[in-house]
């Protein structure tokens, strides 16, 4: 039987993807012994993924590492950039099921394709790599994954990057979210969730490079004020990453969580409204976004997202408002009321 052209392509590519991937043993330095997809090929385990397009991680350059078929990737030693790799790809291939599964978007860049990430010994050149710049050490744990990661998911939304330090402390706070989802949905027994930021990467001396429940920790502004358009994008973070947590956890979660304070002006208590659940009214808020977006119109769209998702009665939309109201992002006039819980 003679099959026509599109069918037999069809078929090879299917022939070819299934010999191609492989989960492979890797040793990382943050995650210790992972599974990470990659690709089978020439005798070499490449260290790009079969499954999430565009993925991939290498050296210096877009050529991914790669290592013996049959033996484990990377040495799990810190100063190892195959090992950094390894690290990287184990976390981006979190970061990218944990966008299917729990915030309902499609790869990284929302239609299905990621982009290559670098281990940058030298200087970093600045192109469409995802970079990962070192010299003892490599800052490739699971949130700084995210985080680097999530600046691709901010960009690749409507309104792109924008400009401005108030814009880029927005654009700074989601990487932060990111990277905490990421860290959570990974749920690694090596590197444990929490709500710190870059903990185990020693970037500044040892101890977490941001806290999210309580940026002040930091020296960075845990409110909103006039002086967020003049502040560094990561200070300026401040109050996107401290409304997440208060969304997420609230200001006195238990539990063994931290507490979080409120701002002058703010409620007297916050009840959270769940990780996954603050990620995905987050997550539709950014689908929102124009280029000139301030810290007032993330409150807007964050209100009309928890609507759009959960309706005005549910908890999440007086949570959402409670929550930019600890941070002293006021009400805004464009913002739509919530409903009154249903009677019971
Ligand atoms: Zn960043």
């Amino acid at each position: 039987m003679k099959l026509p052209v599109y069918a037999a392509t069809a078929f090879s590519a299917a022939i070819s993807l299934a010999l191609t991937f492989v989960p492979a043993s890797g040793l990382g330095y943050h995650n210790g012994a992972v599974q990470i997809d990659v690709t089978e090929s020439g005798g070499y385990y490449i260290l790009s993924d079969p499954l999430r397009p565009g993925i991939s991680c290498g050296i210096n350059g877009t050529t991914p590492a790669k290592g013996p078929v049959g033996t484990t990737i990377g040495t799990g030693r810190r100063h190892d950039t195959v090992t950094a790799c390894v690290d990287v790809l184990y976390g981006v291939q979190r970061m990218w099921d944990m966008l299917r599964d729990w915030l309902g978007r499609n790869g990284i860049n929302g239609s299905g394709r990621g982009a290559p990430a670098r281990i940058v010994t030298g200087t970093s050149v600045p192109g469409s790599t995802v970079d990962f710049p070192g010299s003892q050490s490599f800052p490739t744990q699971l949130d700084l994954v995210g985080h680097q990661y999530g600046h691709v998911v901010y960009q690749t939304t409507p309104g792109g990057a924008g400009a401005g330090n108030e814009n880029g402390g927005i654009n700074e706070g989601s990487a932060d979210i990111f990277g905490t989802l990421t860290e959570w949905y990974a749920n690694s027994h090596v590197d444990r969730p929490d709500y710190v930021i870059g903990e185990g990467s020693d970037l500044i001396g040892g101890g977490p490079l941001r806290h999210t429940y309580n940026p002040g920790l930091d020296g960075h502004p845990n409110c909103y004020s006039a002086q967020i358009p003049a502040t560094e994008v990561h200070a300026a973070s401040g109050p996107m990453r401290h409304w997440f947590y208060l969304l997420a956890e609230g200001s006195v979660p238990g539990g063994g969580k931290p507490s979080s304070p409120i701002c002058a002006g703010g409620p007297a208590s916050v009840t959270g409204i769940g990780l996954v659940k603050a990620g995905r009214v987050f997550m539709q808020s950014l689908l929102r976004k124009t280029s000139g977006w301030r810290y007032v119109h993330v409150r807007t769209a964050s209100v009309m997202s928890a609507i759009e998702l959960y309706g005005p009665a549910d908890p999440a939309c007086v949570t959402v408002k409670a929550a930019w109201d600890a941070v002293s992002v006021p009400a805004q006039p464009a913002e739509p009321a919530c409903a009154p819980p249903p009677a019971r």
